[in-house]
């Protein structure tokens, strides 16, 4: 081969692996351009924005588009090859898509399973009853589905869902509130990623009669100081940025976070409402989340 013939080879395969970047819905590279791509075929056209270098990778493995080539070199799996125990059941979790929190988890026999990527609607199998419910068709507190996954050996299933109204029969917003631990600090523990975490604690102070607080101090100041100290707070984040250490970065981020969710709390607007937000500008729905939000007086199932 000649130059000419293998340069033209190395084009023809570097053309192929931008077009395979494509095809799986990765971002080609162009650092420091805003870019956006679409995943072909996806259901929730995700595509995706990105400022500066760098690529997003999501390794997918999906129920509710088995086969189908999915970015960042994602693997889905069938239904067949699915392992359901000696009874025909599988263990279901579901998740909340946006908060992360672990709402539930129960079983799915083969048609539970169905239904749910069928009707988009959490579906199990009551063991005791031994037949399929719909999760919320008496209470009304439904789990929209948004994504169904298996884990890597195809036994569990993790529901990503939308919830509605609390999940556990009890009331509460998820079934895990019994901590095995000693040390769990909160008066009433419900396992939560550490953001809903804080959101509930500042909702406890804001509605607490005793003592002093100064999440209480702050909603009780109103709109101009918290303005002011979400003000102050990012501009201490923007010094950092430019000349302290990572340590001082960080810590810097978490008090705006934690003045941000305190401006939240003040107009009475959850954090999930902001990740739904976030999801909309990576295209991803979250339509209902409003519809979604937990309402007031928490009615059991
Ligand atoms: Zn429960």
């Amino acid at each position: 081969m000649n130059d000419d013939v293998q340069k033209a080879a190395k084009q023809q395969s570097e053309r192929q692996r931008e077009a395979d970047r494509d095809e799986r819905g990765e971002l080609v590279e162009q650092p420091g351009a805003l870019t956006h791509t679409r995943a072909r075929g996806s259901r929730n056209a995700p595509w995706t924005r990105r400022l500066g270098a760098g690529s997003l990778i999501f390794a997918r493995r999906r129920l509710d588009a088995p086969g189908r080539c999915d970015y960042g070199g994602g693997m889905s799996i069938k239904q067949e090859d699915l392992k359901f125990d000696s009874a025909g059941l599988i263990p279901a979790i579901a998740q909340d898509w946006l908060t992360g929190e672990v709402r539930m988890m129960a079983w799915m026999d083969r048609a539970s399973l169905q239904a749910t990527l069928e009707t988009k609607r959490a579906t199990f199998f009551s063991r005791s009853r031994q037949r399929a419910w719909v999760k919320g068709e008496e209470s009304g507190n439904f789990l929209h589905v948004r994504d169904v996954y298996a884990d890597c050996d195809g036994d569990t299933i993790l529901v990503l869902c939308e919830p509605v109204g609390p999940s556990c029969h009890t009331g509460r917003r998820n079934c895990f509130f019994q901590p095995l631990a000693e040390s769990t600090p909160e008066e009433e523990p419900l396992a939560a990623p550490i953001l809903a975490r804080l959101e509930r604690i500042l909702i406890d102070r804001q509605s607490s009669t005793e003592g002093k607080s100064y999440t209480k101090s702050l909603l009780s100041a109103g709109p101009p100081k918290i303005g002011a100290k979400v003000r102050e707070e990012a501009d201490e984040f923007a010094r950092a940025l430019e000349g302290e250490t990572d340590d001082r970065v960080v810590e810097e981020a978490a008090d705006v976070l934690y003045h941000l969710l305190v401006g939240l709390r003040l107009r009475d607007q959850s954090v999930r409402r902001v990740f739904a937000a976030l999801g909309r500008r990576l295209g991803v729905g979250g339509h209902e989340e409003k519809a979604a939000r937990a309402p007031k007086a928490p009615k059991a199932e």
